[in-house]
């Protein structure tokens, strides 16, 4: 799958949208003021709301709802975006994605050098 549709299908706009999102989680403080949590909680908030794939947003505002943002830290936000994007992928029949591997893969790189 090509990664540079134009304009974006489905498949391109969501690889490009979790890549911002895990790259936002990466890179979140581990010690966030209450501003910056309230900003993150927005940030999901309204992405549920003007994501532009209406079915993917419903489901999405749907699955924050039960399960808010956990944003105490970048850890705890990492680890909470990688469970939701789990459940989409669980949803759509992808694999579940190891969370321990997180920041390997959305902020320190692989240790063998390659890039998924
Ligand atoms: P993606 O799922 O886009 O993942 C990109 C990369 O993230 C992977 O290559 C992998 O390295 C890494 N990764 C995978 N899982 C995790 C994880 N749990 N934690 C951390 N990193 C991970 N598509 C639909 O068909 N129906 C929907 O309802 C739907 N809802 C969506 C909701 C949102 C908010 C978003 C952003 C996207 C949604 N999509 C939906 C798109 C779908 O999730 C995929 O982005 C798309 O199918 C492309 O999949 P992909 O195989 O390129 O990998």
């Amino acid at each position: 799958m090509g990664y540079h549709d134009c304009p974006l299908n489905r498949e391109s706009l969501g690889f490009c949208t979790w890549s911002l999102l895990h790259t936002m989680a990466a890179y979140y403080p581990d010690e966030p003021t209450l501003d910056q949590q309230n900003d993150i909680n927005q940030f999901f908030k309204l992405l549920g709301r003007v994501y532009p794939c209406e079915m993917c947003a419903r489901d999405f505002a749907q699955l924050i709802t039960f399960r808010p943002p956990v944003t105490s830290s970048q850890e705890a936000l990492s680890d909470w975006l990688c469970g939701i994007h789990n459940q989409v992928n669980k949803k759509i029949g992808k694999t579940i994605f190891d969370c321990t591997e997180c920041n390997e893969r959305w902020r320190d790189g692989w240790k063998d050098g390659s890039c998924d």
